[in-house]
């Protein structure tokens, strides 16, 4: 080394030339990779110029999970900062790569729901008791549903044994006794517990036995818990805090003993001395007298869609619209959908759905930079409250689409694309387009996905809400796995570069429906058997399709499946049950317990409000399959 300087002048001066050449290239290179590339070929000596479609980038998806499933977002649940957070970084990344406002009020699209519940100061619980005035403490001798009605209330308590009635099992609690305008005790779970997989497990809910009192004409109903002090019982509230139409309150067995004891018994004993077929005998607790006062205060709290709108260029195709769909919100530190029970902390959501989200920004950002070749607009969806029961996607098309439902060519939907395991892909809502199988599998030739196609339109993601509208719908989905709905579904788990070919089969499937002449059709899936039925506990089929986001008294029907008893009983789409089988239907919950016990080929009376009017049809369940 002896003359070092010289050796590094020289060196240098070779070195800074090489950096500046390859600082070009790179430049260059990621320029050229992102922009469409137009490239020119000669095709029978005709000089021709052919535009390359921008790349879906792997780090890009990387970098958006990373984010969006970070720990600062606090695992975006509708309504929370973190989920602003996240609606704000989206409409970021819009902006950067000129993607337009969405909705009629901007990028964001505003709607409220009911976040929770809580009880208002003025909810109390006093009894009079053999001549001694008892004051019951909220939250550790009593405490109010999360479904209870607010309302004052004073009376007699009637024992009505466990609160079950099942004519279809030949259990009856109410069989003896009348419990109009009483107030209700029940004993806690059912003669054989709390099993869930006895023969009682369909009756074990509260919601439920709620309902069976209230059709019975009871003013409140008490629900007897085993623990003393209701602080020591963790309850994990349904996440539904729609109105029961009942006054209902959870009270600890102390309480619950300090009343019983006035007509001699005790929990334990009545436990035992159940019967077979309900009640053996009718218990009025005549020497107290109880007044309740409950103050249910629904917490009403605003999240948004977050949309961003690329118009299409041909003047009369940017009419028409592809929607394409991801929700962005999760759970949060858990709540009721966790599936981590008794865990609490940050549901990253990765998978669910920062994958979905991430694969939605860079379709914004691919077709954005390839624009040219979209006739037709896409709007990017980004929506909110999909945890919460599809209540973003369900506001969008029921209150204010951003382009007619008409003119709405089809809905791509992702939802957990991020954890793909030896190619498996699903993609659901094929039978809703005659288009779609062909396009699906000639695109899939280039990817060689092993395709799992389904046919329904209807399923556990926003797609079904467009599905429910007439809209051809596809599902991109990459199934579930053992961190679903738990803290542990993290950005390091992720498989970046199959979700990069998916994307890449949506952003191919997008230019192809935004640019070609013709609409695909629309048709209804025909689904076979009724797989698709709520829970395994009906025996009928209905083939009715709730919509779980509207807040109505009632079920609103998104749609009927064709040809089914709901079709063929005239049932329609926006029509809301307020009534079935002589029940008075106030909810989801109502509507599902009643159609657990109606008899397949036995007619009954379905109620319905329809553009305001009351009209009564005659419903004909049929066997399910
Ligand atoms: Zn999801």
């Amino acid at each position: 080394m002896s003359n070092q300087s010289s050796y590094f002048r020289r060196l240098f001066a070779k070195r800074t030339v090489f950096i500046l050449v390859a600082t070009v290239a790179i430049i260059f290179s990621s320029i050229t990779a992102n922009f469409a590339q137009v490239t020119s070929d000669k095709i029978n000596d005709k000089e021709v110029s052919r535009t390359i479609a921008p790349v879906v980038s792997t780090e890009s998806l990387s970098k958006h999970i990373k984010h969006l499933a970070s720990s600062d977002l606090q695992g975006r649940r509708s309504g929370t900062e973190g989920c602003e957070k996240a609606a704000e970084y989206i409409i970021a990344q819009f902006k950067q790569y000129g993607v337009k406002p969405g909705s009629g009020e901007g990028f964001l699209q505003g709607f409220e729901f009911i976040a929770g519940v809580k009880q208002g100061q003025n909810t109390s619980l006093k009894a009079k008791s053999a001549g001694q005035d008892i004051e019951f403490q909220l939250s550790q001798d009593f405490q109010p549903y999360n479904f209870s009605s607010s309302g004052s209330v004073s009376g007699q308590i009637v024992l009505a044994g466990y609160g079950i009635s099942a004519p279809g099992i030949n259990y009856d609690d109410y069989s003896k006794i009348d419990v109009k305008d009483k107030i209700v005790m029940l004993l806690p779970f059912s003669p054989e517990g709390n099993n869930l997989h006895g023969k009682f497990a369909d009756y074990l809910s509260a919601r439920r036995k709620a309902l069976t009192a209230r059709e019975r004409g009871a003013k409140a109903v008490i629900f007897i818990s085993e623990a003393d002090n209701l602080k020591d019982i963790r309850t994990r509230d349904d996440g539904n805090y729609s109105d029961a139409g009942i006054i209902a309150l959870r009270m600890s067995k102390r309480a619950a003993n300090e009343l019983l004891k006035s007509a001699g018994k005790n929990v334990d004993g009545l436990q035992k001395s159940g019967s077979e077929t309900g009640l053996g005998e009718t218990i009025t607790l005549d020497k107290v007298n109880l007044a309740i006062n409950t103050e249910v205060v629904r917490e009403v709290r605003k999240t948004y869609n977050v949309l961003g709108l690329l118009e299409g260029v041909d003047e009369k195709l940017k009419k028409e619209v592809i929607v394409l769909g991801a929700h962005y919100d999760h759970l949060g530190m858990g709540g009721a959908e966790s599936l981590a029970v008794g865990v609490e902390g940050i549901h990253h959501g990765a998978d669910d759905n920062a994958s979905g989200t991430a694969g939605l920004l860079e379709l914004a950002r691919v077709l954005s930079e390839n624009k040219q070749t979209l006739r037709r607009s896409v709007l990017f969806a980004a929506f909110s409250g999909e945890e919460l029961g599809l209540l973003g996607s369900a506001h969008y098309v029921n209150k204010s689409p951003s382009f007619p439902l008409s003119q709405t060519v089809a809905m791509l939907n992702m939802d957990m694309i991020g954890r793909m395991k030896s190619d498996n892909l699903v993609v659901g809502g094929i039978g809703t387009s005659p288009q779609w199988k062909i396009m699906v599998e000639e695109l899939n030739k280039a990817r060689g996905f092993v395709l799992k196609l389904q046919e329904d339109g209807y399923g556990p993601s926003d797609h079904a809400s467009f599905y429910g509208k007439d809209i051809p719908v596809l599902f991109f989905f990459t199934g579930v796995h053992d961190d679903y709905h738990k803290p542990t579904d993290t950005a390091d788990r992720i498989n970046v570069v199959s979700e990069q070919a998916i994307v890449t089969m949506v952003q191919e499937i997008t230019t192809k429906l935004a640019s070609q002449d013709a609409r695909i059709e629309f048709t209804r899936a025909k689904v076979e058997g009724e797989r698709r039925q709520m829970n395994s506990s009906f025996r009928v089929y209905v083939g009715s399709v709730p919509d779980y986001a509207e807040q109505v008294e009632g079920i609103k029907l998104s749609g009927v499946r064709p040809g089914s008893p709901a079709e063929k009983a005239g049932l329609k789409s926006g029509d809301v049950i307020v009534g079935l089988a002589g029940k008075t239907i106030k909810s989801v919950y109502d509507y599902t317990y009643v159609l657990q016990e109606l008899q397949p080929n036995q007619t009954v009376e379905v109620i319905i409000m329809r553009e305001g009017q009351k009209v009564t049809l005659q419903l004909t369940p049929t066997a399910r399959q």
